[in-house]
């Protein structure tokens, strides 16, 4: 997309008032009886504990297809409702997070996208929450899309991703945020640079897992 395509994309999606992903209601992007269908999980075989508040099908997909490629930011907010109340449950039942973290995109797909849909989650889970948002990684080569891969292609694409500043997480037990987990590379690789900052703990919170 050009910038003026966009800018013209930008302004039609401004003028569509919200509506649900799931069942086409007015006044949400994801309606609170959807949000609630979701069945949050425990995503095994990671290597550090994620959870994710849904399976990545039915509406939860369709509201994160229309965040994602549509140009939809406003689902920000209900999106990362639903990561937020995964935290909290976390947080109530005595688990310690001092940073919240988002897997950072590559600043080209940023670009492209006009937006950065993990940034935008983790700063509302972060307000939500009131645990600090700290944007301590950053992508250092362009990925293809996980999507496009095969398994094997997935963990080679991701390997050495990540940086950020050393010490810049000295001690802190670290929630990372993303928006889709899938064979769990992304998150594997990005906890290594969170580890590699100085991090004690990390654990990860998704909007949806794709099995
Ligand atoms: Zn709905």
């Amino acid at each position: 997309m050009n910038d003026l395509a966009r800018i013209v994309a930008w302004g039609a999606a401004a003028l569509v008032p919200p509506h649900c992903a799931g069942c086409d209601a007015p006044g949400a992007w994801l309606c609170l009886a959807c949000r609630d269908a979701c069945d949050a999980e425990d995503v095994p075989r990671i290597g550090l504990p994620v959870r994710a508040a849904g399976t990545y099908a039915g509406p939860l997909r369709t509201a994160i297809h229309r965040y994602k490629y549509r140009g939809e930011p406003g689902l920000a907010a209900e999106l990362g409702d639903l990561v937020a109340s995964l935290l909290a449950a976390d947080l109530a039942r005595g688990a310690r997070v001092d940073v919240i973290v988002p897997v950072p995109l590559h600043p080209r797909r940023v670009r492209e996208r006009g937006y950065d849909q993990t940034a935008l989650l983790a700063e509302r889970v972060a307000s939500r929450t009131d645990v600090p948002l700290r944007t301590a990684l950053r992508r250092v080569r362009h990925l293809r899309p996980q999507i496009e891969l095969d398994r094997p292609e997935r963990l080679r694409n991701v390997s050495g991703a990540f940086a950020g500043v050393s010490g810049s997480l000295r001690g802190t037990a670290v929630a990372l945020v993303d928006d889709v987990v899938t064979t769990g590379a992304t998150l594997r690789e990005t906890a290594r640079a969170a580890r590699r900052c100085g991090a004690r703990r990390v654990r990860a919170y998704a909007v949806a897992h794709d099995e």
